[in-house]
């Protein structure tokens, strides 16, 4: 028996694969330091908690309106509203499973077989695998180190054929860290414009930005901008909420219906006591615990950038949010192990640090950054300086 051809066409993704390893190497009772969680070490927040607890109770157990409760979806448009002075109504917003289900409603929204979409790399694992999903084709387009890893405006106008139908953005940026100037976000704007393309702008790391960054939401940057984004976002990252599986979409009208519609035969609604959780992470009373999580990646990060920039060969971009950055390791390309062994890829790097210095990290090459690995700083301040001892004494037995 043959699988589809859809299903011949998509990789398992790495990042999830990796921490299976993780884990199952710590049930085993090794004692490994995991610098490679997409997701934050924080509980979530107890009154949210408490929230969904009380829906429970109170039997808000059944199906609801498929694109959300009616009150998360009002409270998610007030607080786009008051954050970023971008209007939605709550008919434009749709509650998915997770920012994940969201970018797929995304895709399939706006993306015929055989379009063309750009995607930036470094990138998330799954884009490329969604926009495959969907029948259509990634163009991958590198941003450079060199320039922090900012869009390249240029290379993304030579990429467009008369096949694109969107731009996928992700910003602030997972894997580099990197927060997109409004300047550059302006002139994406008006590329847009001009070759008249969807945005899909994942924003589900917004509120993790640190010292000076500024965010710019890009369906907030003019009329024409608003008209063409498909914002996705989420309660994942902020509000330590990972396993709650809870993310939306906001979309011009006519395509949030869409959304709505597609979404109907997908999934139905995200799970309906979860949803009151959210609807009380959105309070504003909440707002002092999550800065105080966005204060400790700001410490975290400041930590892990002054011990990386120790390790000699070494190179890292400059990087503002989210809560990762790309350490440039191809220095140590060529080198051997202890046991003789020979470090050819990023991917030989992070098996190296797994098993001799029992730290974990994810090589670059599943972002499509081959001489980078991804550090993730989403861990308590005492495991980071023990990983950090750990990938350092590993590091330097390399020759
Ligand atoms: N977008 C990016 C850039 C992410 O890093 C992630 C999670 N790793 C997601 C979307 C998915 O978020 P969620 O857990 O809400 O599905």
């Amino acid at each position: 028996m043959i699988p589809s051809l859809r299903l011949q066409q998509i990789s398992a993704s790495v990042t999830v694969a990796l921490n299976s390893k993780v884990v199952e190497m710590k049930a085993g009772g090794e004692d490994i330091i995991a610098l490679n969680a997409g997701e934050p070490d924080f509980p979530t927040p107890a009154p949210i908690v408490e929230a969904c607890r009380t829906a429970l109770a109170e039997g808000k157990t059944k199906y609801i309106n498929n694109a959300g409760l009616p009150e998360l979806r009002k409270a998610i448009a007030h607080r786009l509203a008051a954050d970023h002075h971008v209007r939605y109504t709550p008919q434009q917003i749709c509650v998915s499973t997770g920012a994940k289900q969201a970018l797929n409603n995304a895709v399939f929204a706006v993306v015929n077989p055989g379009q063309e979409v750009i995607i930036p790399i470094p990138a998330w694992v799954s884009y490329v695998e969604i926009v495959k999903l969907a029948g259509g084709v990634p163009v991958l387009v590198p941003c450079s180190e060199v320039d922090d890893f900012r869009l390249d405006l240029l290379a993304i106008r030579r990429a467009i054929t008369a096949k694109t139908v969107a731009i996928l953005i992700n910003n602030p940026h997972n894997p580099t860290g990197a927060v997109y100037s409004k300047e550059d976000l302006v002139e994406l704007a008006n590329i847009a414009l001009q070759h008249n393309l969807w945005v899909i702008a994942d924003e589900v790391y917004e509120k993790l930005i640190y010292h000076k960054a500024h965010h710019t939401c890009f369906s907030a940057l003019s009329a024409d901008a608003y008209g063409r984004t498909i914002l996705v976002n989420g309660f994942s990252k902020a509000y330590s909420m990972t396993g709650w599986r809870l993310g939306y979409t906001a979309a011009p009208l006519a395509l949030a219906a869409g959304i709505d519609a597609l979404q109907s035969h997908m999934t139905s609604n995200a799970t309906t006591f979860g949803q009151y959780g959210a609807l009380e992470a959105l309070e504003p009373h909440n707002d002092r615990g999550i800065e105080q999580m966005r204060l400790q990646f700001e410490a975290r990060r400041d930590y892990m950038l002054h011990r990386w920039q120790q390790i000699p060969g070494i190179y890292i971009a400059p990087t503002q949010g989210a809560f990762y950055f790309m350490p440039n390791i191809s220095a140590y390309f060529g080198k051997s192990t202890p046991a003789g062994t020979k470090i050819e890829t990023s991917a030989d790097l992070c098996t190296y640090l797994l098993e001799e210095g029992k730290v974990a990290l994810v090589p670059g090459e599943a972002f499509y950054a081959p001489y980078h690995l991804r550090v993730s700083y989403a861990n308590s301040m005492e495991n980071l300086q023990r990983g950090m001892d750990r990938a350092e004494a590993a590091l330097s037995k390399l020759l």
